[in-house]
């Protein structure tokens, strides 16, 4: 099969199962269904199968000299190779299928904001993800996160702090981390601001429903 189209279909699936990482740490149930996923990832197997019989039954039938023993030896092929192809038996969907139960394994033990705890209030407060700026107090919009140590900031306000004062450390009370914020260690944290879209969505609609 083409480079190409091998490297396409990778990228749809490792997309897929991002989508998905996202989806079970904050979707909703619907999009947490693992079927719609699975379904799709037998898409891509299917795909992916197709343009590699169709190269195979290139070949056969390219060994032919008449147009007619071409096309019947290339649909032969084909068929053939149709017959046996099952979607589900092939090692990228296997894969596939036990990444999805991993990541939803992984979700449903940090999801935000959980009460869920297994090890006590301490805990719990690490893993809870404030949707609230810890510099403005305010709900965040565009969360970016501190790779450093985990935190999460509304952008703007980071911005603004470290344009009041370069060697900033992150504000959040407690954090260990010692080194000055550099524009460099933050990253948009794209699950959460879906998150809270989510949220600002909820309460419009709230407000059309009265
Ligand atoms: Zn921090």
């Amino acid at each position: 099969m083409g480079d190409f189209l091998q490297s396409e279909l990778e990228k749809a699936q490792q997309c897929l199962l991002e989508t998905y990482e996202l989806a079970a740490s904050y979707g909703d149930n619907e999009e947490k269904d693992t079927s719609k996923y699975l379904q799709l990832m037998e898409e891509i197997c299917q795909i992916r199968e197709v343009a590699i019989r169709n190269e195979d039954a290139l070949k056969v039938a390219m060994e032919e000299r008449s147009v007619a023993a071409f096309e019947s030896a290339f649909r032969g092929a084909v068929n053939r190779a149709e017959k046996k192809f099952q979607a589900k038996k092939t090692r990228e969907y296997k894969k596939f299928a036990n990444r999805l139960e991993e990541a939803s394994r992984s979700a449903s033990s940090d999801t935000i904001p959980s009460n869920k705890t297994k090890d006590g209030a301490l805990v719990e407060m690490d893993m809870q993800v404030n949707i609230y700026d810890p510099i403005t107090k305010k709900r965040m919009v565009d969360p970016v996160k501190n790779t450093i140590c985990g935190h999460i900031y509304e952008m703007k306000s980071i911005q603004d702090a470290i344009q009041i004062k370069p060697r900033l450390r992150c504000p959040v009370a407690g954090c260990g981390n010692n080194q000055y914020i550099n524009m460099s260690h933050l990253k948009p944290d794209n699950g959460l601001k879906l998150h809270l879209q989510r949220i600002a969505e909820g309460e419009n609609n709230n407000d059309s429903d009265d």
